[in-house]
């Protein structure tokens, strides 16, 4: 059993009547979601799909894209999601690098994607709803799964990682089926009563593992939203019972501040699990009061299928950590010069395990930097405390350098969420002419809330080092945000405050 679309196939002979995955009023049981995709297999066959060719996927979260993931997987193909908002030259971009032969879109990514593919000669489909099941309905389904070894690749993700070039993460069966394995039975204990919510984009490695591998592997339910915002959400978690909520960081700020709906509750909501970017100590504290669940963070990147680290269910939690190595997974820091880091010293973590990529697709050079010796460097800052849980400091890149001293934007801005005015801040770094670098902080009011920069500033200031306070405090209707919902801290362009600068 190495092909990871034997997680469907097995689960839709024992879960057959069950719900697999569930849209707004639309929903798919076991048995129709195997059925689809093995006559979207066999559609893809027909257009010439042989194994390990590489399928482009363009779609947001919606019902087709487990129909059309797992068929290419079925194969033995390559799954290359992207995200839908993503504009033709991009999306040739990843078509030439991937190599990829098929591509399908959804509708609303239609246009770009016809652009694409013309400019590319990618075979394309439209997947609307409709006409594609219609479609599928006149195809005599595949039987069977193909063969994989564990080394075959299952899903090319494009990443950005730590150098900004987008490069694809080659994620193999064993990775992926490993990882979900992990997620189920040790972290979040997923069983076929429970219902994930399904917020984070299936395109993104959080969203793919922890979402829909994990519910389809257990027999759960997958809950889908098109597009974040805390209104939908509060009323996808109350209408379908949501059991385990998964986000990033932004998305449990935006739910701890939102208006609750009149007689709003959620009394299966069991776990939250937040990932892919710090989760800010005083909105972990507020969010936990506020619905009445524990919050476990998690740590992964994209190349480690994702999840590397995580709080334990059974045991206490540590507000600010991201917990342990997971199951089959080492991590390591390491200093500069590459040997390791004494205890409570800050290094970068680097990870070895199952859930490591194979490499970045036909980059052999991004991928000796990036995997050394067998361990994957990430760029991820952080020290380790004398239970072996890990607190990330920041991104190597994020870290500003102030006058030579070193600035944690992380550390500032847990104070600064601990403002009660504030709903969201970011720290960066400013180009200074006598310190090289100046610490300046964008903050986002609470939508009934006052506070000024001085203000602000002065409430970091009674709190950390006075290398450390933000001199330049501006304000933002919002904060640049990525795919998931994380903060875009290259794309913050933070203007010198007009009044005198401190020093
Ligand atoms: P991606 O490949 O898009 O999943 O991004 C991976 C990056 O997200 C990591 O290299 C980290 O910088 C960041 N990240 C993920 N989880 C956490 C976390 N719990 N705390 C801080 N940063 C995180």
């Amino acid at each position: 059993m190495t092909n990871l679309a034997t997680l469907l196939t097995d689960s839709a002979w024992v879960h057959g009547d069950r719900t697999a995955v569930r849209d707004g009023n639309s929903a798919l049981t076991y048995a129709r979601l195997d059925d689809l995709s093995a006559r979207a297999a066999a559609l893809l066959r027909d257009r010439g799909v042989r194994p390990g060719d590489r399928v482009a996927v363009i779609m947001p979260n919606v019902l087709h894209f487990p129909v059309v993931y797992y068929a290419v997987l079925r194969l033995g193909a390559v799954v290359v999601p992207m995200n839908p908002l993503l504009k033709a030259g991009e999306i040739a971009f990843t078509l030439r690098d991937s190599g990829a032969r098929t591509l399908l879109a959804s509708p609303m990514a239609a246009t770009e994607a016809a652009e694409a593919s013309a400019a590319t000669g990618t075979d394309f489909l439209v997947v609307e709803p409709a006409g594609f099941d219609a479609l599928l309905d006149r195809t005599e389904p595949l039987p069977g799964v193909a063969d994989a070894r564990g080394s075959d690749l299952a899903v090319i993700l494009y990443t950005s990682g730590t150098t900004g070039t987008p490069k694809g993460a080659e994620l193999t069966h064993r990775n992926l089926l490993g990882n979900t394995a992990t997620v189920v039975q040790t972290l979040f204990h997923v069983t076929p009563g429970d219902v994930l919510f399904g917020g984070l984009p299936l395109f993104h490695a959080f969203g793919q593992t922890c979402g829909l591998n994990a519910a389809v592997a257990a027999g759960a339910t997958l809950t889908l939203l098109t597009r974040f915002d805390p209104a939908a959400a509060l009323e996808t978690i109350r209408r379908d019972a949501v059991t385990v909520l998964l986000g990033v960081p932004t998305m449990y700020a935006a739910l701890l501040h939102a208006e609750l709906p009149d007689g709003f509750d959620a009394p299966r909501l069991r776990l939250a699990v937040s990932g892919g970017a710090s989760l800010p100590v005083e909105v972990l504290h507020g969010f936990e009061k506020r619905f009445g669940v524990d919050v476990l963070e998690g740590y992964g990147l994209s190349e480690t299928s994702p999840v590397a680290a995580f709080n334990p269910p059974h045991r206490p939690r540590k507000p600010g950590s991201i917990g342990l190595p997971v199951r089959g997974v080492e991590l390591r820091l390491v200093r500069t010069d590459g040997t390791t880091a004494g205890p409570g010293e800050i290094g970068e973590i680097a990870i070895r395990g199952e859930n490591v990529m194979a490499g970045y697709h036909n980059r052999p050079q991004a991928t000796a930097e990036a995997i050394r010796d067998g361990w994957f460097h990430t760029g991820d800052l952080a020290r380790v405390d004398e239970d072996g849980y890990h607190f990330i400091v920041d991104r190597t890149k994020d870290l500003i350098i102030r006058g030579g001293c070193n600035v944690y934007p992380r550390e500032i801005e847990e104070v600064l969420y601990a403002h009660p005015a504030v709903a969201e801040a970011a720290v960066v770094g400013i180009p200074d002419r006598l310190l090289g670098e100046e610490v300046a902080a964008v903050v986002v009011l609470r939508a009934d809330a006052r506070a000024t920069a001085p203000e602000i500033r002065d409430h970091v200031k009674a709190e950390v080092a006075a290398y450390k306070y933000p001199r330049v405090v501006t304000f933002a209707e919002a904060l640049p945000k990525g795919p998931t919902g994380k903060i875009l801290k290259r794309e913050i362009v933070v203007a010198r405050a007009p009044a005198p600068v401190e020093s």
